[in-house]
């Protein structure tokens, strides 16, 4: 089902009225995690008048360490949908467990995140594949693309074909940079399936110093869009500080992908 053999046209995905896919970029942005309501309010604010399309918050957060700071739970998805409301935006948030739908649901998120970590977790992908919501399936860190696009398969043979890929870098024996961005694979993917795909340059390079060129490379080799992390403090963020741009930085990257394409 996600193969292009099986579906020559371009598949478009509606996240609440926000198409991606189509001719138009679409960006994803906001900050790793939710923290507070002045953080979470203020990020919305900025990264919507920058022209993000949709507001990106971890609420339940997939931490290599048990001791680092685990997400807000419940408490920050209310967080995360009161300031996307003020601004208009519709939301992208990590599920991390298949306990969580009901409350996914409830609370109307508009589009899943599933994690890197998560992306062979196949009942996860069965229970998201039987939802009417669109899923973000991030691609994992060790994962071929032929593995990647098996996952999107397992969502998509239950029945849910609103499927976006997101490639986020994968782990190779380079250190200069968090992981690897395998910008190969959005031709790759584009070739082999028609689902959209769109790039996270933070988690692919975990500075961020390298956020822009890497966006700026995306969208050249024709992803659909971006999902990148902003704070307004990155020195002080609870997560993901060293690859959050601040909303002064995101500002000056879509004034730059503007000049390659237009955006949603
Ligand atoms: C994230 O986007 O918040 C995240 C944890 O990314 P990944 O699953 O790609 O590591
Ligand atoms: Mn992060």
């Amino acid at each position: 089902r996600a193969s292009r053999a099986f579906h020559p046209e371009d598949t478009i995905v509606d996240v609440s009225g926000v198409k991606v896919g189509g001719k138009k970029l679409v960006v994803m942005a906001g900050p790793c995690s939710i923290e507070t309501p002045d953080q979470i309010h203020g990020i919305a604010k900025e990264v919507k008048k920058s022209g993000a399309a949709i507001l990106r918050g971890g609420a339940f957060k997939p931490r290599t360490s048990p001791y680092s700071f685990q997400g807000l739970g419940e408490k920050g998805l209310d967080l995360l949908l009161s300031a996307a409301r003020d601004n208009d935006l519709p939301v992208v948030t990590e599920l991390m467990s298949a306990d969580k739908i009901g409350t996914f649901l409830e609370k109307k998120i508009d589009l899943i995140q599933i994690g890197a970590r998560n992306m062979q977790n196949f009942d996860l992908l069965k229970a998201v594949g039987r939802l009417n919501v669109p899923v973000l399936l991030k691609r994992g860190m060790s994962a071929t693309i032929e593995e990647w696009l098996m996952s999107a398969e397992y969502i998509m043979s239950e029945g849910n074909h609103n499927v976006i890929l997101c490639e986020r870098g994968i782990r190779t024996f380079e250190k200069a940079t968090r992981n690897t961005l395998d910008l190969s694979a959005i031709a790759a993917v584009k070739r082999m399936s028609h689902l959209p795909i769109i790039v996270d340059p933070s988690h692919a390079t975990g500075k961020r110093w390298m956020v822009e060129s890497m966006a700026m490379a995306a969208i050249a080799a024709g992803a659909d869009g971006i999902m990148c992390e902003v704070h307004n403090d990155p020195e002080n963020a609870w997560c993901d500080g060293a690859e959050s741009i601040t909303p002064e930085t995101f500002d000056h990257m879509m004034k730059k992908l503007r000049e390659i394409a237009p955006i949603v």
